[in-house]
């Protein structure tokens, strides 16, 4: 009894803010630390707030142990984060080994987007669903991918790069050093790129007073205030950027035949006005099978998706080696 009662601590480490939960083996969250990343100050800095955001939620704790997801190439069985796209100044950090020095807890970490796939598979839309794929479309596109109930990373953990498939061998570059990749066609930076091309060639569009007339304030979020104000230009944007959504969709889905897709990060907040046509195109063009099989949703844990699956991560090592609880 004792031992089921024990919490777990999930920290997400995003770009902008520390999401660091308390929580139950339920997920339930009983405490919360939340402070700004303030990335630029390097690696010290932050993670000097880590182990403050960690120290304020264990004191007087039961704790069974840490989870820690970051955005990045990770390797995971040394604990090590190999580099950050969120994290400059990352190379090669043993973070997990800090954190175990510090708090002289078990403490693992894993991929954000592979965590936000076990976090839903554990606690949200995911529960019971034995092969689903999470797609993280931020500022960039990342996945995690569940395969027989089992977090799928590949030989070295650095599986699930979904937004790096390639779309068109002769598409626009890709800040991972090859061009036409998936996120450069359906990621937030995607539709903040092709919004400037357009007002740069003088269309008339919202967007513009969105953005304050300012083509670096443009984002996916004043290109859709835009679209929702009924804005042909905004909508036509968004369309495209569904169409290539639901194309990389396709490829998901002829590859896993998964039963869910779960669509999360900042650019699920379109909603329908994004999945429904992406939806379209996995039901024109993917394997007839496989299109039937799938449903495609909204991911449903939010902003708390990395921290919960920072949750489940430990739960799931534990159960490897304190089975029965
Ligand atoms: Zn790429």
């Amino acid at each position: 009894m004792s031992v089921t009662k024990q919490l777990i601590v999930g920290v997400d480490v995003g770009g902008s803010k520390i999401n660091a939960v308390l929580a139950d083996p339920d997920g339930n969250i009983e405490a919360r630390s939340l402070k700004d990343t303030l990335a630029h100050e390097g690696p010290d800095a932050v993670i000097g707030r880590i182990i403050e955001a960690i120290s304020q939620l264990i004191s007087g704790a039961d704790v069974a142990g840490i989870g820690i997801g970051v955005a990045g190439a990770h390797d995971t069985q040394r604990g090590v984060i190999t580099s950050s796209p969120n994290l400059p100044g990352w190379h090669n950090t043993p973070l997990c080994d800090i954190i175990q020095r510090e708090f002289n807890l078990p403490t693992y970490l894993q991929n954000d987007c592979t965590l936000a796939a076990l976090g839903e598979h554990r606690f949200g839309a995911g529960v019971d669903v034995d092969n689903l794929v999470y797609v993280g479309l931020g500022t960039g596109i990342g996945g995690g991918i569940i395969a027989d109930g089992q977090v799928y990373t590949g030989t070295s953990g650095a599986g699930g790069e979904i937004g790096h498939m390639i779309i068109d061998v002769n598409g626009p570059p890709c800040k991972c050093g090859s061009s036409g990749c998936w996120e450069t066609y359906a990621s937030g930076t995607a539709v903040a790129r092709e919004a400037v091309r357009q007002m740069e060639a003088g269309v008339p569009t919202a967007i513009r007073r969105y953005a304050g007339g300012d083509v670096n304030k443009v984002t996916a979020q004043t290109v859709f205030q835009a679209a929702q104000d009924g804005d042909y230009i905004a909508h036509e944007l968004i369309s495209r950027t569904a169409y290539y959504l639901g194309v990389g969709l396709v490829n998901l889905v002829n590859i896993f035949n998964p039963e869910l897709i779960l669509i999360g990060g900042g650019l699920a907040k379109m909603g329908s006005l994004l999945l429904d046509p992406a939806i379209e195109v996995v039901r024109e063009r993917a394997f007839e099978i496989s299109a039937k099989a799938v449903r495609i949703e909204l991911a449903q844990l939010g902003d708390d998706v990395g921290a919960l699956g920072a949750v489940a991560l430990v739960l799931q090592k534990k159960c490897g080696t304190d089975e029965g609880e």
